[in-house]
């Protein structure tokens, strides 16, 4: 690759502001400094600016607090997704998000170009843990707690793992309720046939882990992060 394409994709810089640091002679490949931008560097190789070491990265890891109204896609004809809330710079080759949440599902969405990673997180096998928060119409208690650790059945026959239900709040007078969710699987609208099999209807539902990460309290709704791999458990 050349020097210039690998500084920009390890975000040192625009193409532009790159060739100014070339230019300046601070930039080194194993220790000799380079002149050329079109100079040849290979995945092994040092590279330094201004000798600071610049580590390869070939797989970027994102991540978003996925607003409501954004489909967990790739791409859309019509609607927004959420690769296209990536700024431009950071949407790579082969990005996509891991796995789904609804259109009207905030939170936690993890988005990558490790084809590996996203299939391990995604293997049912693995059994990768996801925390929601959800507001229910609808008062769930002890024995909505059961159903859901029981592993319940789903009217069309979905046998689900038990699941992990945490009642926060219940208000019988407004019918309604908060509550926390552990779940294993990624089964289609899982939490929300759920809650549908108990006569109760998810209102609001946000996704604040998936295995080893959490969702920052101080990233807004749209925005992203730039994570290291070793953030994300390959184990849970
Ligand atoms: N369960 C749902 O019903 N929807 C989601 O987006 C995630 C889990």
């Amino acid at each position: 690759m050349r020097i210039d394409k690998f500084l920009a994709n390890m975000n040192v810089g625009s193409r532009k502001e790159v060739h100014q640091l070339i230019k300046k002679g601070i930039v080194a490949i194993n220790g000799q400094t380079i002149k050329a931008p079109k100079e040849k560097v290979a995945e092994t190789d040092e590279v330094t600016v201004n000798g600071e070491k610049i580590v390869y990265q070939k797989y970027h890891y994102f991540l978003m607090n996925k607003p409501k109204g954004v489909l967990s896609a790739t791409e859309d004809r019509s609607q927004r997704t959420v690769i296209s809330l990536l700024d431009p710079k950071d949407q790579y080759q082969g990005i996509v998000p891991v796995g789904r949440l609804d259109k009207d599902t905030t939170g936690l969405l993890l988005l990558t170009n490790d084809g590996q990673l996203n299939h391990e997180l995604l293997a049912p096998n693995k059994h990768v843990v996801k925390v929601y928060r959800a507001k229910i119409a609808g008062v769930a208690d002890e024995d909505t707690v059961k159903t859901f650790a029981s592993g319940m059945i789903l009217g069309d026959g979905t046998k689900l793992k038990p699941a992990k239900l945490t009642v926060l709040k219940q208000d019988t007078e407004h019918d309604s309720s908060e509550i926390e969710i552990e779940i294993s699987e990624g089964k289609y609208h899982q939490i929300k046939r759920m809650f549908g099999a108990v006569g109760m209807k998810v209102v609001e539902l946000e996704r604040i882990s998936m295995g080893k990460l959490k969702l920052p309290n101080n990233l807004k709704r749209g925005q992203y992060v730039e994570i290291d791999v070793d953030e994300i458990s390959r184990k849970q």
